[in-house]
């Protein structure tokens, strides 16, 4: 059984070489693309592997179809649409994830970025305290959950919403305070951390009428996905209110224009950077490992993410 680790961006090596042991150990070899830079070399690499385990790497229709002997792709993070799970599913194919490896991570960077914001960039001059402010969680799975647990440490109170958890008692035993909708969430907020995954139904989704409804001073966080805003949008709504600000670890296509035009109000980590802590490494790239080992020696497949 032949493991493709192919990671454009590579793991940090002690998460590597955890991947290395686990698969030698079930007795399967291991082949390691790092750091390439053409698609080419990610086509060779696949032509004879029985399962790859990539990070943000592309997984197209092209790549499947290279991988004549491919079972299995785990994506060692939360967030798959790198995988085109169409093609993926009509070679039946098993694609899989590994929730919350990394939420921790990102959870910690959407409130270290709310206080960066908060403190003018940490800049000399008056800030703002996070503290007593309201905090809209939109999508409370993995990492919304921890955010909201950490905003509350911090004094905010704590609002969510996900269309997909109608059980109220899920977030009032967190202390979370659930909105029945999304335009709900964001005129009530300060701050609202956005966590929704990048599907057909998400992309764009936040545009210029919602973000318009947000109070006065608000702060969007986006640690999801840039395809998730409607970035003109978002320039708009920037332009017209001078208060508001956006700071994500995904940056936006326009990037370069939303710095230029609105300075201090805006924010974007040079590259994402929510999932890359030595621990989340380690976790989902343990996890990914382990997860190709059980799926075949025992036909494991709880974290299957595509089904036929
Ligand atoms: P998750 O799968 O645990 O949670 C996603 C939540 O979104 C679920 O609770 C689901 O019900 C909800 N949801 C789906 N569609 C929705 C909609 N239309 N409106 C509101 N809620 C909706 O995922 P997670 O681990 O919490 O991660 C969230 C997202 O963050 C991922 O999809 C990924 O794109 C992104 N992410 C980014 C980084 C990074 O490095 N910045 C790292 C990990 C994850």
């Amino acid at each position: 059984m032949k493991v493709l680790l192919a990671t454009e961006k590579p793991f940090a090596k002690v998460a590597s070489d955890g991947i290395r042991e686990i698969v030698e150990k079930a007795g399967y070899e291991l082949v390691v693309l790092e750091k390439y830079t053409d698609k080419s070399e990610l086509l060779k690499a696949v032509a004879d592997v029985d399962a790859i385990i990539i990070r943000s790497d592309k997984v197209t229709a092209e790549v499947i179809e290279a991988a004549k002997n491919l079972k299995i792709v785990v994506r060692a993070g939360a967030g798959y649409d790198n995988v085109d799970l169409a093609a993926a599913t009509a070679r039946k194919i098993v694609v899989m994830n590994t929730p919350g490896q990394n939420s921790n991570a990102v959870a910690e960077l959407a409130i270290g970025m709310m206080i960066f914001m908060a403190r003018n960039k940490f800049t000399p001059g008056t800030g703002s305290e996070i503290h007593g402010k309201r905090l809209g969680i939109h999508a409370y799975g993995n990492v919304g959950k921890i955010v909201a647990r950490y905003g509350k440490g911090f004094g905010m109170e704590v609002y969510a919403y996900d269309p997909f958890i109608t059980d109220h008692a899920v977030y009032e035993k967190d202390g979370v305070i659930p909105v029945a909708s999304v335009e709900e969430l964001y005129s009530k907020c300060d701050y609202v951390s956005i966590h929704i995954p990048a599907t057909e139904q998400t992309k764009k989704s936040i545009n210029f009428d919602l973000l318009s409804k947000m109070p006065k001073g608000a702060t969007i966080v986006n640690t999801a996905r840039k395809e998730v805003i409607d970035e003109e949008g978002l320039a708009k709504v920037l332009a017209e209110r001078t208060d508001l600000k956006y700071i994500t670890d995904i940056a936006a296509d326009m990037q370069v224009v939303l710095n230029e035009k609105f300075g201090n109000r805006v924010f974007a980590t040079p590259k994402k950077m929510g999932a890359e802590t030595q621990e989340a490494n380690v976790n989902a790239a343990l996890a990914a490992a382990n997860q190709i080992v059980a799926f075949f020696t025992k036909g494991e497949n709880r974290f299957q993410v595509n089904k036929w």
